[in-house]
């Protein structure tokens, strides 16, 4: 995808506040850090994208005292990439003056209710803006959301869980229809909108050492049946801190048939002692497959390892 970039002059930014507005910072950057707008937000059409970052600007410089809007890209659900303070300047954005050096700031326009998961050609227009930092700020490969050393939700968990999995393209974008006939198909732009997964399960289970226990989740027990053409998941365990250190924690996913037979498995997972333990997959899931997670616990003197509570969290495209 070419960056589709609206300049400031383009969207008619006010000036940086002077004398010492939007501080020029010029040295690398580790990577860029994804935002949300942690408001309501509902969808709108493009000619009035720009009336929603020019009263952001107005809101941050008026009602927060900063010297500018403080992301350094924004991001609209038509894959626009509208410039803040663009490159070379710092970032207010991220939570501190070391955070704000450290990576740049993008912006996707989505709210924390109302329109909340990104559309694909956001995701599209998002990743131009990575490369695009990437490329002339220059920023190196960190990824990660306003969450990550700060203590927020943004960029919200669709977000979050997309940047972790590394910002990967839409599937199947494709360019917008210019002019549909009234035969032609419906788009299947829905289908580029990932599904999120977030289920809890607080019931205690106790392990015997040594012992594979499969999990069940909410798919008659698998976690996802395919075809799922990409995917990030994390499975999240906890267990009772009075494990000891050197318990064994052995988390393992794995395919069948769907009938259940066939089982084939992926590599374990190894981690030790009590406490909260993640394992995550980013493996496609071929069609006439189910995806499915076990664990185990091999405790020194064989005593049984109590699993307090558990959390699959992610998203698919199917
Ligand atoms: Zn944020
Ligand atoms: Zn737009």
């Amino acid at each position: 995808m070419a960056l589709k970039l609206v300049t400031r002059s383009q969207w008619g930014a006010r000036a940086y506040r002077t004398p010492n507005g939007a501080t020029p910072y010029s040295r690398p950057r580790r990577g860029v850090k994804l935002h949300y707008l942690g408001t309501p937000y509902t969808d709108r059409t493009h000619d009035r994208c720009d009336d929603y970052v020019r009263q952001l600007q107005a809101q941050h410089m008026d009602g927060n005292g900063w010297s500018d809007i403080g992301y350094s890209f924004l991001v609209c659900t038509h894959g626009y990439v509208y410039e803040g303070r663009g490159l070379k300047r710092r970032n207010s954005a991220n939570g501190s003056t070391t955070l704000n050096d450290q990576d740049y700031a993008v912006c996707l326009l989505v709210g924390s209710s109302e329109l909340t998961k990104p559309t694909s050609a956001q995701l599209d227009g998002t990743r131009d803006a990575i490369e695009y930092c990437r490329t002339s700020g220059p920023a190196g490969t960190w990824l990660g959301g306003h969450r990550d050393g700060y203590a927020t939700a943004c960029p919200g968990d669709v977000v979050y869980a997309w940047v972790k999995a590394g910002a990967p393209r839409p599937a199947s974008a494709t360019p917008a229809p210019t002019a549909p006939t009234p035969t032609a198909p419906k788009p299947t732009q829905e289908a580029d909108v990932p599904t999120v997964i977030d289920e809890s399960n607080a019931l205690d289970v106790q392990l015997e050492s040594g012992k594979w226990l499969p999990l069940a989740f909410a798919d008659e027990g698998a976690l996802l049946a395919g075809p799922v053409p990409a995917l990030a998941i994390d499975v999240h365990l906890y267990f009772d801190v009075a494990t000891t250190a050197d318990t064994k924690i052995q988390g393992v996913f794995y395919l069948t048939n769907t009938d259940g037979t066939g089982a084939s498995n992926y590599l374990v997972i190894d981690h030790k002692g009590g406490g909260g333990h993640q394992f995550h997959h980013s493996h496609p899931i071929p069609a006439g497959k189910k995806l499915w997670f076990q664990v185990r616990a091999i405790s020194p003197d064989g005593t049984p390892v109590t699993l307090l509570h558990r959390v699959a969290s992610g998203l698919h495209w199917s």
